[in-house]
């Protein structure tokens, strides 16, 4: 009844509204991919097509261009200007005009803009033009489309690059392009989070206003009333997605500050809103996708709300599917918080449903959002299979274990492995860079440890092994494991570079600022910075990845597309991406990739890293093969998309 008056009072607009998202629905898939020109020209005895001749003329372009930007720079230096610093390898290439005699890694940094001391050259291009490398054997396979396409909506706290934090932004973002390129329709649902760099939503705009019910405090008491609430889209590299706030955001500071998670408001009451906020807009607009992907804790009520207050009698379509990135955090929440929603939490407050048992007998008992998620959803994943095993036989369920033990719950429950999103992780194409490279033109690795090397103010060594960590700083990634490679780094001369920031920051701040301060082989960078990060991956020869636990993790796998090696503790999935070099021969799709290491001691890091590090010195065409084999091995969304699909058909009506 509540809902028909609702209806009601939006009346027409909101059917507008709805009528406008089905139109948009269909230009999103109908999206074309710019196909290759197939006419061609003819010249004197050959056949050339449109595109390559376009291709050799931009080329041609840029180095003209970079030459010129190169003969720039050396004229300031000569002036004695001190705007621009001369690089020596820079200015080598002027020295050697003839490019025959050049090496490849000479021929590719013309351009580059050289650090200069003490610059946070992370912040602007770290070239005066665009490199002249495209595509080749680092470009995504192409993806398989799918028949019967379905309609998916992902409700999700995170979606890269726009509120990234952790991994869990890059895989909304890249299963939603995958799923897109596959042929469904997707849409992403975020909280429009003040601090959203709103220059990167492409046609960013004012879809409707909604009244979404909230419970409030009032008198120390809890009580409902409408909130009004702005609903805005816009797209994210190509991926439809709806923008959801508080429309009157003087009142009220729900996703207001300067960051993501830990903003001036209270979370549990920000997502618990937000959830109610996804749903009431799907309702009043009559959406009704095939599947809502719900992602971590953030999200998790709206399953609970959907079964209650939306589709109790299971008449509309939309099934449900929680995804579960993180055990970590499960969303403990009291009774009363969770009429934030507008619904009371004793509705939920049983053992068969969303009770916390860690709390029976307590007075008041809490509820646990994942916990609700994993009941109330058709089917549950998590991002790797060795998690979802160690969640259901080992003991990474943590609290929720006897949730788990439920075999109707586990029947439910799968492990996909999460891939990248191969285009923004691309070391061909990527413009941060300060030169491609991929596994068929690799000198451009050597300029991107140079333009590192210099740019931290480490000793400029091509031979030293650099060792690299990028991380969230918090007890789950290892972090005395990343001291203990820290140290035993430097103590066999190699070099090593950590970029990462989290709870645990202050042992590593105390490091950076005291024993390794001005270091020639060792930087911490307390900080988030994702053109940092993109720039370590280029230019490290190893990453390490040591997580006490990891779901999945994607440092790796970056690190395999940019030819660093891989070096991980056996947990979750690292152990279904990474295989020893000197471990026995696996099926194919487990080719030896990295250095892998069991237990938690610094002794068996030790082990990994000394074996890494001999490889790397004593060992170069080896060392240089493995990167190579590395850049080249499928880490797409490609296979794990097909498997989330499978799965959406298996729940859908
Ligand atoms: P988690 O989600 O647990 O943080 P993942 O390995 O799944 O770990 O994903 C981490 C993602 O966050 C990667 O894209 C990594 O490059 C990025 N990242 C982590 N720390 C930083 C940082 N300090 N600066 C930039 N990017 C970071």
């Amino acid at each position: 009844m509540k809902s028909v008056m609702r209806r009601d009072a939006l009346g027409a607009g909101l059917q507008r509204a709805s009528a406008k998202s089905v139109v948009r629905m269909a230009s999103a898939r109908a999206a074309p991919v710019a196909p290759r020109t197939v006419c061609q020209v003819a010249k004197v005895d050959e056949v050339v097509s449109v595109d390559e001749e376009l291709e050799r003329l931009r080329k041609e372009n840029e180095l003209l261009r970079a030459q010129l930007a190169l003969y720039q720079q050396n004229q300031k230096v000569a002036m004695g200007s001190a705007a621009v610093t001369a690089p020596a390898a820079a200015t080598r290439v002027l020295e050697k005009p003839a490019p025959a005699k050049q090496t490849p890694a000479a021929a590719l940094d013309g351009g580059i803009i050289w650090p200069k001391p003490g610059e946070p050259f992370w912040d602007r291009s770290p070239r005066a033009s665009p490199m002249p490398l495209q595509g080749g054997a680092a470009e995504a396979p192409p993806m398989e489309r799918d028949g019967n396409p379905m309609h998916i909506i992902h409700i999700t706290a995170e979606m890269a690059p726009i509120a990234k934090v952790g991994g869990l932004g890059d895989v909304v973002t890249g299963l939603a392009k995958a799923a897109l390129a596959r042929g469904h329709f997707v849409t992403v649902m975020l909280p429009f989070y003040e601090c959203l760099p709103k220059d990167q939503i492409e046609g960013l705009k004012h879809e409707c206003d909604i009244e979404v019910p909230k419970g409030y405090r009032w008198d120390g008491e809890m009580r409902v009333g409408p909130l009004k609430t702005s609903v805005f889209w816009g797209r994210v590299q190509g991926c439809p997605v709806y923008l959801i706030k508080p429309a009157d955001d003087t009142n009220c500071n729900i996703f207001r500050g300067g960051r993501i998670y830990g903003g001036s408001y209270n979370e549990m009451e920000a997502y618990l809103y937000f959830c109610r906020a996804c749903l009431e807009y799907l309702h009043v607009t009559q959406q009704q996708p095939h599947v809502l992907q719900l992602h971590d804790w953030h999200a998790a009520a709206a399953s609970l709300l959907y079964w209650d207050v939306y589709n109790p009698n299971g008449y509309q379509r939309t099934r449900l599917m929680l995804t579960i990135h993180n055990l970590d955090n499960t969303g403990e929440t009291r009774q009363d918080e969770f009429y934030f929603t507008g619904v009371p939490g004793e509705n939920f407050a049983t053992i068969d449903k969303a009770l916390d048992e860690r709390t029976i007998g307590h007075n008041p008992e809490r509820l646990n959002l994942m916990k609700g998620g994993i009941v109330y959803c058709n089917a549950v994943t998590t991002v790797s299979p060795t998690y979802a095993n160690e969640v259901l036989n080992g003991g990474a369920a943590g609290w929720l274990r006897s949730t788990f033990a439920r075999p109707e719950l586990r029947t439910k429950f799968h492990g996909i492995l999460n891939g990248i999103d191969c285009e923004e992780w691309n070391p061909a194409t990527d413009p941060l860079l300060p030169a491609n490279f991929d596994a068929d033109r690799p000198a451009g690795k050597a300029l991107c440890k140079e333009f590192l090397q210099k740019g931290l103010g480490l000793e400029v060594d091509p031979r030293k092994p650099l060792v690299a960590v990028v991380s969230r700083l918090v007890p789950q990634k290892g972090i005395h494991l990343i001291k203990a490679a820290l140290f035993r780094t430097v103590e066999k001369g190699g070099q090593f570079v950590l970029l990462g920031s989290g709870h645990s920051d202050p042992a590593f701040r105390q490091l950076a600022d005291g024993q390794f301060k001005d270091h020639p082989n060792c930087r911490l960078k307390i900080m988030y910075s994702e053109r940092l990060a993109h720039m370590i991956y280029a230019a490290a020869d190893v990453v390490v990845v040591p997580s006490m636990f990891e779901p999945c993790g994607l440092t790796q796998m970056i690190a395999l597309r940019y030819g660093a090696v891989p070096l991980v503790r056996r947990t979750g999935g690292l152990a279904d991406t990474v295989f020893d070099v000197d471990g026995p021969a696996g099926s194919p799709s487990q080719q030896r990739n990295g250095f892998v290491f069991d237990g938690s001691d610094d002794g068996a890091l030790h082990g990994a890293l000394d074996r890494a590090l001999s490889l790397y010195n004593n060992q170069p065409a080896r060392w240089a093969a493995l990167q190579q084999d590395n850049m080249r091995l499928d880490v797409s969304w490609g296979k794990s998309a097909k498997s989330y699909v499978d799965v959406y058909r298996s729940i859908s009506a």
